[in-house]
């Protein structure tokens, strides 16, 4: 089930990077260039799959697609391809998610796992039954986990009916957070191996984590195991190609308030180039161009020193991308939430996360009613020319509102953001209009 599933993801995803916008940011890497007769074998491969499944689920179980651009075009489903390659224009089929009040949303910090045997979980090592309960906890209340980057990216889908949430984990990669199965599947007595499980048994819930790793001093095994560096490498990748996505928490986890301005550039750095030199040596080159440039404190700590801070927010990633964001953490009490990327309090360089402690996960649950849900509205049979056209999206959205079909509010589609009203609709995010 795994593989077939992974297999079919993998085709929907080269489906949506033939098929929708590439509206913001990096453009998707030149390489995935599919000949015109493939496109057409891979239609009609996917769609029957595509069009049985729900489309929440699909949605919200497209791994990474290894662009970091790619969490906009993945969530817009395409069930429709033309498959005559005499007609030059495809037909493509988008599903917009709606929110009807403003969207905003928790994101949880988990740092290492514990067995069964341990007698209480802590602030930075949760007992993996403790885990689970967590998990069914939060499904049970109606969240379903979404991209961390997609969402900075402006894209705001999420399964219908589903609230959003973010789960990040730090200090990677301790073997008690990932380990894989000679299987190669992600093994149960880790943890990402229990929410693994537990999003194959729960499809609407997703699979999308954001893993911000500390490569020189968490040690992945027992380094006198002769081949411990290509297992982590391996396990770094199949998290890539599952949707848990690593970032970067500096090399040595350092107290960036104690160590000279310098260094923290080096902590940065030496921590990318590690992660790289791994992928690499699991022969996964094919992952380096799509890394992501976003930062973990540690100890949830800012340099003090001025030029620190802008040695910090200056950093460029080994590939030149500048920083996207700064993440920071605190328990539920001081809890702030994720707003969208258009609002006037999304700050990119403050972004708190929430200790996944009891009190974080019992607050989640009894509060869910403050974090939207959202509707979805498909657009069938569009011209697939146009759809990076925000004047042309604009314009299918004012219909769909005129016919009653869909409801006003603010509208995610083609990796744009729009608010749709009686009075008129507009493009909000990204500012520039993205093409
Ligand atoms: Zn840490």
């Amino acid at each position: 089930m795994r593989r077939r599933l992974s297999t079919l993801l993998g085709l929907a995803q080269l489906i949506l990077l033939l098929s929708c916008a590439t509206p913001v940011g990096q453009q998707v890497p030149s390489g995935v260039d599919i000949p015109a007769e493939t496109k057409v074998d891979l239609a009609e491969a996917i769609a029957p799959e595509l069009t049985a499944a729900p489309l929440s689920s699909v949605a919200s179980t497209v791994p990474h697609s290894g662009t970091s651009s790619s969490n906009n075009e993945k969530s817009d489903q395409v069930n429709n391809l033309s498959s005559d390659a005499e007609t030059p224009a495809a037909r493509v089929h988008l599903v917009a998610t709606v929110w009807e009040e403003e969207p905003r949303l928790p994101i949880l910090n988990y740092h290492q796992f514990s067995p069964e045997s341990a007698k209480f979980s802590t602030a930075v090592k949760t007992r993996l039954p403790d885990l689970q309960a967590h998990l069914q906890s939060l499904y049970d209340s109606g969240y379903s986990l979404i991209s961390l980057e997609g969402w900075l990216k402006g894209d705001l889908h999420v399964p219908e009916g589903r609230r959003p949430l973010i789960i990040t984990m730090d200090d990677l990669f301790y073997n008690n957070q990932l380990t894989l199965t000679e299987g190669g599947d992600p093994d149960p007595s880790s943890g990402i191996g229990v929410m693994w499980e537990f999003s194959e048994a729960h499809p609407d819930f997703g699979f999308q984590l954001a893993l911000f790793a500390t490569l020189g001093d968490k040690l992945y095994a027992n380094p006198s195991f002769p081949t411990w560096e290509d297992k982590l490498g391996e396990a770094i990748a199949w998290g890539f190609d599952h949707g848990a996505i690593t970032y970067n928490h500096f090399y040595t986890h350092p107290h960036l308030d104690q160590i000279e301005p310098r260094h923290i550039v080096w902590n940065a750095r030496k921590n990318d180039e590690y992660l790289r030199s791994l992928l690499e040596q699991v022969g996964r080159d094919d992952i380096i161009p799509s890394l992501s440039n976003i930062f973990a404190l540690p100890y949830s700590v800012w340099p003090t020193k001025p030029i620190s801070i802008q040695l910090l927010l200056a950093y460029e990633n080994p590939e030149g991308l500048p920083l996207q964001a700064v993440m920071e953490s605190d328990f539920i009490s001081r809890a702030k939430f994720l707003p969208p990327p258009y609002a006037p309090d999304f700050d990119p360089w403050h972004i708190l996360r929430i200790i996944a402690d009891h009190n974080a996960i019992d607050h989640l649950v009894e509060n869910s009613g403050q974090f939207p849900t959202a509707v979805h509205c498909e657009f069938e049979d569009l011209d697939q020319t146009r759809i990076e056209d925000r004047a042309f999206l604009a314009g299918e959205i004012r219909q769909a509102l005129k016919q009653g079909r869909c409801p006003e509010g603010v509208y995610s589609l083609g990796g744009k953001v729009f608010t749709a009203s009686s009075s008129g609709v507009h493009l909000i995010f990204p500012e520039d209009g993205g093409g």
